[in-house]
């Protein structure tokens, strides 16, 4: 058999492996199947193409043309899913991992591709909050604004999931406008160097934004300057010794670290056997033991359990394993592959014997090698389940990760104990629990949030749609303190905002809106040539503005209003009443009734490019209106964004005034206006 020759792509060239190429073996049949790396890759050559060639060309690009870019990416992966799975299976994994890896990748980057359309503006700088008022009368305000870094990004990702382990850190980088030199770990390349090239091969990425370095990284650490960023996933010990590189400390490289991480379920207090939320906890921890052979970040390595249940457990757990086929992971029924080479077993079994040395081994034989298909039993090993009876005295299963499907329960006293437990694991990426109650859910979340990156709570309500607990989504922050590595990842945007420089901003309104593409209150208002309902989405500019004429609110419009929609509230009818309440100097106006009569004054009744109203946001009522006081309203375009080739969505800062110029409410309108 012919060996897969794995290549890194530098500089815009690939470069096929070298002299000193690393050998890789299937982990099925423990055969070679490829070899990476050993090539001369000029490293300072790769900095300089992202930096100079791939970062312009994406920060030419606004959000949402790169979020455009990221579908465009994810629908292409998609059609090249074969072809990922069928090179997969040497990695041990199975069908279903697949799943969780490749189809988990492309989804990633799928949420990635719409947060960017709907939470991120369609233009180059994104805003982090609210405008700060430093000053009196409004003429000097504060922003905060988040541009992209202008150096690279690298990648160093973990030999488990090879195209996801990429995908969800290349999918916020490109979307922050930062290009990427992706080096996957070297016992799965060739699955990730496959992903690479389908991505590289359509075109779709601008020149120099996606680098790859199959094989070691030399120098590279050595030479990166304080615009760049290097994510990690991996062991706790390389990232130590890559975050203590004199020149990473030197420049303030960011580094982003995800690592070892001593996950526990809990079963909670009120769950017992012969419940569905029983058969839950079993199902979850079965699973989380099981995928991808154990290999997963946050798979369940401490069971936490109720004592009275310790053995329930045991029981319950072993007979759902002991149905567990494992082998092959082309061959039909095999629910378990392999770990990803005989030299991650040799770890596995080592750490597994260190939990041993304080835990009874309560299922599992490391020297059963039946299994199913013809495989070479080198990097199979079946689940392991230890009892520590101890664990307020032990300290390996609290701190020894075994990657791999090995897994230990302990008994708790109640449920202080058990985040007692949980904590000891010194900073986990999740910690699950299943219970009913939200008083154990409160006491958890605030006796273990701030030893855990995710909370998992899941029950007999949430159990059909539930994610579970070993899932990282996109649209949540994956990642945890101390021995998990102290990064982040994901989360949304906050995920592409690592790859972003925060900045304030001081000046006057209009350096403010000029930056930021957004009118703030107090810059220059535009009139334009005709009311602003008549103009067409392109037409219409920021800051332009329409001031009404004003009306007065009478007696009878508050009782017509009253009557007409049934909101005959005291402060409206009753004048004692109202002046009873500190609020209000007498009968008011409805403050839907101020609303409707601005929508009365500020519209143009006829057919023209405003197609609809989308919402209302961030509404104020700041004085009430009485009987004889005046309206008018000021409709200002703040903020438009692209939504198809056909329409597009404006937001209008609004607020109403009455005859002495005083603020009555103010709000945000969103429109959708054809081109
Ligand atoms: P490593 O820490 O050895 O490797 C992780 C990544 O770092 C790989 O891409 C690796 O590349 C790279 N790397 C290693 N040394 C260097 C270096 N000197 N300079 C630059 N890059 C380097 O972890 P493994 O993948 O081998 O896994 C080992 C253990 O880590 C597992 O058994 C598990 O305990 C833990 N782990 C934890 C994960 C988590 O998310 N919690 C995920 C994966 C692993 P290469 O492969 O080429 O050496």
């Amino acid at each position: 058999m012919t060996l897969m020759k794995v290549s890194s792509f530098a500089a815009g060239q690939w470069i096929a492996p070298g002299a000193n190429a690393r050998p890789i073996a299937s982990a099925i049949t423990g055969l070679p199947l490829a070899e990476a790396g050993g090539a001369d890759l000029d490293m300072q050559a790769m900095i300089d193409y992202a930096r100079n060639v791939g970062g312009p060309a994406l920060r030419e690009m606004g959000f949402h043309d790169r979020a455009k870019m990221l579908k465009a990416l994810a629908m292409e992966l998609g059609q090249h899913k074969q072809e990922l799975y069928d090179l997969s299976f040497d990695t041990g994994a199975t069908q279903s991992d697949h799943m969780i890896d490749i189809d988990g990748g492309v989804g990633t980057v799928f949420v990635f591709a719409s947060k960017g359309r709907r939470e991120m503006p369609d233009g180059k700088v994104y805003i982090d909050g609210e405008i700060e008022q430093l000053s009196r009368n409004g003429t000097f305000l504060g922003m905060h604004i988040a541009t992209p870094l202008q150096g690279v990004a690298v990648h160093i990702n973990a030999f488990n999931f090879p195209v996801w382990g990429m995908l969800e850190k290349l999918a916020p980088t490109l979307l922050a406008g930062v290009p990427a030199i992706v080096k996957p770990a070297t016992a799965t390349s060739y699955v990730t160097e496959a992903a690479v090239r389908i991505m590289l091969d359509s075109g779709i990425l601008p020149e120099g934004a996606l680098q790859l370095i199959s094989g070691g990284t030399g120098d590279l650490l050595d030479r990166l300057g304080p615009q760049d960023i290097v994510s990690f996933t991996g062991s706790a010990q390389t990232a130590s010794m890559l975050r203590s590189n004199p020149n990473i400390l030197k420049n303030s490289v960011r580094f982003v670290a995800e690592q070892d991480s001593l996950n526990a379920s809990i079963l909670g207090p009120d769950v017992t056997p012969g419940t569905t939320e029983f058969d839950l906890f079993i199902k979850e921890v079965h699973r989380e033991m099981t995928t991808k052979a154990g290999q997963k970040c946050t798979a369940i390595r401490r069971i936490i359990a109720p004592e009275a249940q310790v053995q329930n457990v045991i029981e319950a757990l072993s007979a759902r394993l002991d149905k567990t086929v494992i082998g092959d992971p082309r061959a039909e029924g095999v629910r378990m592959g392999a770990l990803v080479s005989a030299g991650q077993k040799t770890d596995v079994l080592q750490k597994a014997a260190a939990i041993g040395s304080e835990s009874k081994m309560v299922y599992g034989n490391p020297d059963d090698i039946d299994f199913e298909g013809d495989v070479d039993p080198g990097a199979f090993v079946k689940p392991m389940l230890f009892h520590c009876e101890n664990p307020d005295t032990a300290t390996i299963v609290h701190e020894c990760e075994a990657f791999g499907p090995v897994s230990t329960i302990m008994g708790y006293r109640d449920i202080a104990h058990a985040i007692e437990l949980a904590n000891k694991g010194e900073g986990s990426l999740v910690a699950s629990v299943i219970t009913g109650s939200g008083e154990v859910a409160r006491e958890v979340a605030m006796g273990a949030g701030a030893f855990h990156g995710r909370l998992y709570f899941n029950n007999a309500t949430s159990m059909k749609e539930s994610t579970g607990h070993g899932s990282p989504l996109p649209h949540m922050v994956h990642g945890g303190p101390g021995r998990a590595g102290g990064g982040e990842e994901m989360g949304g945007v906050r995920g592409v905002l690592h790859y972003m420089q925060r900045t304030a901003i001081q000046g006057s309104p209009d350096i403010l809106t000029s930056i930021s593409g957004r009118w703030v209150p107090g810059a220059t208002e535009i009139t334009g040539p005709a009311h602003p309902f008549t103009r067409k989405y392109g037409e219409l500019s920021i800051g332009e503005t329409l001031n009404t004429k004003s009306r007065e609110v009478t007696l009878a419009d508050i009782e017509k209003f009253a009557h007409f929609t049934g909101d005959t509230f005291y402060a409206h009818m009753d004048s004692e009443a109202a002046k009873r309440n500190p609020f209000f100097p007498d009968r008011v106006a409805h403050g839907y009734l101020l609303l409707s009569f601005a929508a009365g004054l500020f519209v143009e009744p006829n057919e023209g490019p405003v197609l609809a109203n989308t919402g209302l946001d961030n509404l104020r009522f700041m004085k009430p209106v009485e009987a004889g006081d005046s309206m008018k309203v000021r409709l200002t375009v703040k903020a438009k964004t692209r939504r198809t080739d056909e329409y597009g969505e404006v937001r209008w800062h609004v607020t109403l005034t009455n005859q002495d110029d005083e603020l009555v409410a103010e709000y945000e309108l969103l429109t959708m206006n054809a081109y």
